[in-house]
């Protein structure tokens, strides 16, 4: 068993049998890791964290062949406090990590997805919510192997020019004359055809740039929901409450 030291957010955590813990973390070295944590509710010194969902933290881990790795010692790092004081940032956040346990299969190390949850929370605190969430969603998707195809058209391969129709089923844009592919895609403007290619092709930073107005910002959330909803088919809790906010 080796012993690895590293640091990682908090995705999901449940109480196990009658005083431990477990956690699935987003690690820098290894990916997706589910650890438990022994006699963490008894208030063990080696834990000096209180696990909350989206903290970052430094653990030092037995790695073994067992999906479950022993987790020996645990230390809060930073807890993103702007977050857990507004209740959209927050979740925010929470959609965030679900997000990225449901897409993150285990050990299966991703310096994309663990820099994209770390600057999506930093970026939370001085930027326009919506605007982190659909850029994270976009980037998600990208990461984990769903980019959604938006510069040929996914029927005959023709450069989509000025009037693309975004089909959800068979994920990404149609041109007019493909269109009878499938009826319910929808026409998307050349505006959010341009705004999802720069997302897409721009670090996060530069992605913030993008100024999408109201209407077109509903827009691209609803085709990103109806894409995630249609190809990950696992439903994510935390969106119920965002839409209610
Ligand atoms: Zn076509």
């Amino acid at each position: 068993m080796a012993i690895i030291k590293d640091r990682g957010f908090i995705l999901r955590t449940f109480d196990f049998r009658e005083t431990s813990k477990i956690a699935h973390i987003f690690t820098k070295k290894s990916g997706k890791v589910h650890g438990l944590l022994k006699g963490f509710r008894k208030g063990k010194k080696e834990f000096t964290t209180s696990l909350d969902l989206f903290s970052l933290n430094e653990f030092i881990f037995y790695q073994s062949r067992n999906p479950l790795w022993l987790v020996s010692s645990a230390d809060m790092i930073y807890n993103f406090p702007y977050l857990r004081e507004n209740l959209e940032k927050n979740l925010i956040a929470n959609y965030i990590v679900e997000f990225i346990d449901k897409i993150s299969p285990l050990n299966f190390p991703s310096s994309e997805i663990y820099s994209l949850i770390k600057e999506s929370l930093l970026f939370l605190r001085e930027n326009h919510s919506r605007k982190i969430l659909y850029i994270f969603q976009i980037k998600a998707l990208q990461f984990s192997g769903f980019k959604p195809s938006l510069i040929f058209c996914i029927k005959c391969n023709r450069e989509i020019i000025n009037k693309g129709y975004f089909s959800v089923k068979l994920g990404g844009l149609l041109c007019p004359e493909c269109l009878k592919y499938d009826k319910f895609s929808k026409g998307i403007s050349e505006e959010l055809i341009l705004s999802l290619k720069y997302i897409q092709k721009n670090d996060f930073k530069k992605a913030l740039r993008i100024g999408l107005k109201g209407n077109r910002e509903t827009e691209l959330i609803e085709i990103l929901e109806e894409f995630i909803s249609y190809h990950l088919d696992t439903k994510i809790k935390s969106l119920y409450s965002l839409k209610n906010f």
